[in-house]
C-alpha cells in the first residue's frame, strides 16, 4: 500500500544558473511526479536561515544559507504515491560523488553544497516546508 503524497522540491541556485530547470523538471515528470504548484523566487538570507533552521548548529549552516539565497530558485509541490521517499530516491545522495547513477544529483550536482536540488526528508517535514512556501497549502 502506498499513499498519494505531496513533497517539497527546490531547484537550487547552481542548477538555475546553469539553465537546468527544464531538464530537472522533466526528470520529475518522466518519473511519474506531478508538479502541482511551482514558483520562481529568491530568498533573503534570513528566509534561508529560517528554512534551514534544523541545520543551525552545523558548521556549514552560514555558507548554506548564503548559497540558497544567492540567486533564484524554483520551489515546487510534487505529487506521487510515496512522493517523499520516491523524490529522495530520484535526487540521490547529498554528495553527488556518492549518488547512484541515474539520480539528479549524480547527473547535475557539482559538489556536496551545490547539489542542484532539495527534497523534504519526511512526510511531516514535507508539510512544514510546503506551508513555508505556499501559505494556503499543506
Ligand atoms: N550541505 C553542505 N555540506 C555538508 C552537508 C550538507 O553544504 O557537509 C548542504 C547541502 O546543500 C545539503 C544541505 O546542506 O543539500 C542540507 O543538508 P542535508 O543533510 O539535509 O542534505 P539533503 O537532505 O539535502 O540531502
Ligand atoms: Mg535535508
Amino acid at each position: 500500500m502506498s499513499d498519494l503524497e505531496k513533497t517539497l522540491s527546490i531547484i537550487k541556485p547552481d542548477a538555475i544558473e546553469r539553465a537546468l530547470e527544464n531538464k530537472i523538471k522533466e526528470e520529475f515528470i518522466s518519473n511519474g511526479f506531478k508538479i502541482a504548484k511551482e514558483k520562481k523566487i529568491q530568498l533573503t538570507k534570513s528566509e534561508a536561515e529560517l528554512f534551514y533552521k534544523v541545520h543551525e548548529t552545523k558548521p556549514f549552516y552560514s555558507d548554506l544559507c548564503d548559497y540558497l539565497s544567492s540567486g533564484p530558485i524554483i520551489v515546487m509541490i510534487l505529487e506521487k504515491n510515496d512522493a517523499v521517499k520516491e523524490n529522495r530516491k530520484l535526487m540521490g545522495a547529498t554528495d553527488p560523488k556518492k549518488a547512484d547513477e541515474g539520480t539528479i544529483r549524480k547527473e547535475y550536482g557539482i559538489s556536496i553544497d551545490k547539489n542542484s536540488v532539495h527534497g523534504s526528508d519526511s512526510l511531516e517535514n514535507a508539510k512544514i516546508e510546503i506551508s513555508f512556501f505556499f501559505k494556503d497549502q499543506q
